[in-house]
């Protein structure tokens, strides 16, 4: 039996006077049998759209949720609120697995949380198919799609699983989620029907500001912003665990600051993120691995002291500013070298599809050891070879036993390899579009997440809606003589062409003035839109089905006609942060360390014994060798020779999921 009377449950069982924004037709929709899809950012409430469904529906609802601290900490909330609810994952006791199980199939359980592996264990889906759950809930549910920032290969077959328990009604979750995204989701869990919830994207009360600044400048820059402009709580992203490290050191003199990153002991993490919260310092410089779940209302500013991966991590860390609601900043540091170290990463960590192919060529029925395969096929080096029959394996084009015994897989995976390679070039271009994007920053964003409900009206309080110069911060000069030199080309150049495309306008002034650098190129195309002598439109085509976003130029009338004698009138606004402090160091990006080091007998034999611990690890857990650990973290162990579980975390390629899994048996290995 329905019970439509939602606002009286959700007061009754819930405890909340009202809905919050589209709760209340969500709800209404999932209780009367329809999918959906609900993209909403973190904190807008999303788990009461499956809750009070489920409970209004009756029965028990089936959660899905891809993790264990987030499983935990919804079933013990409902438990408090008087539900009956159980999670079944591997950190719980066989015997409570038992008992959920038992309480399921008598109908005792309102809510059922799971992993997605859950569904993979043979005889689970089975038991549910006894007693079909009345609601199914997909939290997270971009790890389904290999388009999503955190695609988990274990969501992959959820689809089909679910499918078994059909038709019951499914509710997608999750706070992150492009329209491509969105459709794959859609496509995935089958349910082409399903309404769409994609709102609530707008943060109005967090000013968004991007600027220009070297590497070498930015812990300076970091400094000024906290004492002068924007003030603490404030949580610093870095790009490395090193530039962590290193920001922490140079802010400690005026603040009291923490650091936190994968690298570091869990207790310790654990013991950094509580001083923060509890205020007990003022700024935490962190790489990305710090902020899910973290729940600080009164955060004022959030830095990034370097260009982001994506757009959609870049938002999802930005959001933990100003919960409160209150007026926050958020600052993005960036050149264009960082681009370049990205690039760097993702050529290591998708290697060429010719790499894969000519290794997919070598590849037989009958398999061959992985070191015949690689002595085979020399010219690659073995770090990329590794890294790229990794890919081939996940991508189903070889099959590898855990001997490292690789065969031939099926014959259709370079597509799917090549669009993954392709997205994630993508979204860095997204994030080079966005830094130069001449729009507002929140409608970009509303654009990029396709918020169809919102009215797309400028923020007026981003950089782009209320340019530096009119701001009490900034230091406004004349254009000096080598700028109006530059302006005086572009403007030519413009005058030739017509209209033109920002990169290629860029090669036709460089093609005159040799010494411009594509950052002071920008920034003179950002004083020509601020006086109006040129409009920026950011335009679009089609490339393999993907969208690529570039910003066409052309001069307006009041561009075209201006006079030389103008161009001294131009003013340069600046950020007032150096760009450059002092000479600027050109440092590489961090490099993997070169394994030209000490490679001796001892060294020979401790490697030797780390790759039959792992061997004895891949027969256990059915899996190719490297998926346990790969022959690069095993070397990098062997050279560090880790005495301890802080230093096996030094270990590049170690975090503390797998230090917490391996972490003693390593040790061994290497002291024995
Ligand atoms: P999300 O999953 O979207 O990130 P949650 O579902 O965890 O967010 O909800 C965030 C917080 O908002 C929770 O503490 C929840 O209890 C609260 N909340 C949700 N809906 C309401 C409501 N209608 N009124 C008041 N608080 C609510
Ligand atoms: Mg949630």
């Amino acid at each position: 039996m329905l019970n439509t009377d939602l606002t009286k449950l959700l007061k009754e069982k819930f405890g909340f006077g009202e809905f919050r924004l589209s709760q209340a037709e969500v709800c209404q929709a999932v209780v009367e049998g329809f999918d959906a899809l609900l993209v909403m950012p973190t904190g807008a409430g999303k788990s009461l759209c499956y809750q009070l469904p489920g409970i209004a529906r009756g029965g028990t609802t089936l959660v899905v949720s891809p993790l264990v601290a987030l499983i935990d900490d919804q079933n013990q909330r409902l438990k408090q609120r008087g539900f009956r609810s159980e999670a079944i994952h591997s950190g719980v006791p066989r015997e409570t697995a038992r008992g959920a199980c038992r309480d399921y199939l008598l109908g005792n359980l309102d809510f059922l949380f799971i992993a997605p592996e859950r569904l993979a264990v043979p005889g689970f889906p089975e038991m549910l198919k006894r007693r079909p759950p009345t609601l199914i809930a997909i939290d997270e549910a971009h790890c389904i799609s290999q388009w999503g920032h955190d695609f988990r290969p274990e969501y992959r077959k959820l689809g089909e699983r679910v499918a078994g328990l059909r038709p019951v009604p499914v509710i997608a979750l999750t706070a992150t989620a492009t329209p491509r995204v969105q459709a794959d989701i859609i496509t995935q869990l089958g349910m082409p029907e399903a309404k769409l919830f994609i709102q609530g994207f707008r943060r109005d009360n967090i000013a968004i500001e991007i600027h220009e600044v070297s590497k070498s400048a930015r812990t300076e820059a970091c400094l000024k912003i906290l004492q002068e402009q924007s003030k603490p709580p404030a949580i610093i992203y870095a790009p490395t665990r090193k530039a962590a490290e290193e920001l922490k050191e140079g802010l400690a003199k005026k603040f009291k600051v923490e650091c936190y990153h994968a690298g570091m002991m869990p207790e310790v993490r654990e013991r950094v993120q509580t001083r923060f919260l509890r205020s007990e310092c003022e700024v935490m410089v962190a790489t990305i691995a710090f902020g899910m779940g973290i729940d600080k209302a009164n955060v004022r500013t959030v830095i990034h002291a370097g260009l982001p991966g994506s757009i959609e991590g870049y938002y999802q860390e930005i959001g933990r500013a100003g919960r409160d609601g209150l007026p926050s900043r958020a600052y993005l540091l960036y050149s264009f070298a960082d681009r370049r170290t990205h690039e760097f990463f993702l050529e290591r960590d998708y290697p060429e599809l010719k790499i894969l192919q000519a290794i997919h060529r070598a590849l037989t029925e009958d398999p061959t050891p992985k070191e015949w395969l690689q002595h085979k096929m020399k010219s690659i080096e073995s770090d990329v070879f590794d890294k790229a029959l990794e890919k081939l394996w996940i991508q189903g084009g070889a099959v590898v036993d855990p001997e490292e015994n690789v065969s031939l897989g099926r014959a259709k995976w370079e597509n799917s390899y090549s669009q993954q390679r392709e997205h994630r070039q993508l979204a860095l271009q997204q994030m080079g579009s966005f830094v130069s994007s001449m729009d507002c920053r929140m409608v970009y964003f509303l654009n990029h997440f396709g918020d169809a409900r919102d009215s797309h009206a400028p923020c007026g309080i981003c950089d782009r809606c209320l340019p530096l110069a009119e701001r009490a911060n900034a230091h406004a000069r004349g254009v000096n003589q080598s700028e109006q030199t530059r302006v005086a080309l572009m403007m030519a150049a413009l005058s030739e062409t017509g209209s033109c495309a920002a990169g290629r306008l860029f090669e036709l002034v460089k093609a005159s003035d040799k010494s411009l650098e594509r950052s002071d190129f920008e920034q003179l195309v950002l004083v020509l839109a601020q006086a109006k002598w040129i409009a920026i439109a950011d335009e679009s085509f089609e490339k393999n089905g993907q969208k690529i976003a570039y910003r066409k130029i052309k001069a307006t009338a009041r561009g075209a006609t201006a006079q030389a004698d103008e161009l001294a009138a131009l003013v340069m606004s600046e950020s007032g942060f150096q760009k450059n402090a002092g000479k600027s160091r050109r440092k590489k990006p961090d490099l993997p360390a070169s394994e030209a080091a000490h490679w001796d007998t001892v060294a020979e034999e401790i490697f030797e014994r780390l790759r039959e611990w792992r061997l004895k690890q891949a027969r256990t857990q059915a899996l190719p060798a490297f998926r346990i650990l790969s022959d690069r973290v095993l070397k990098a162990i062997v050279l560090l020779r880790p005495a301890s579980e802080a230093e096996l975390l030094q270990v590049k390629g170690m975090g503390p999921k797998l230090s917490e899994k391996y972490g003693p048996d390593l040790l061994r290995c290497v002291q024995r």
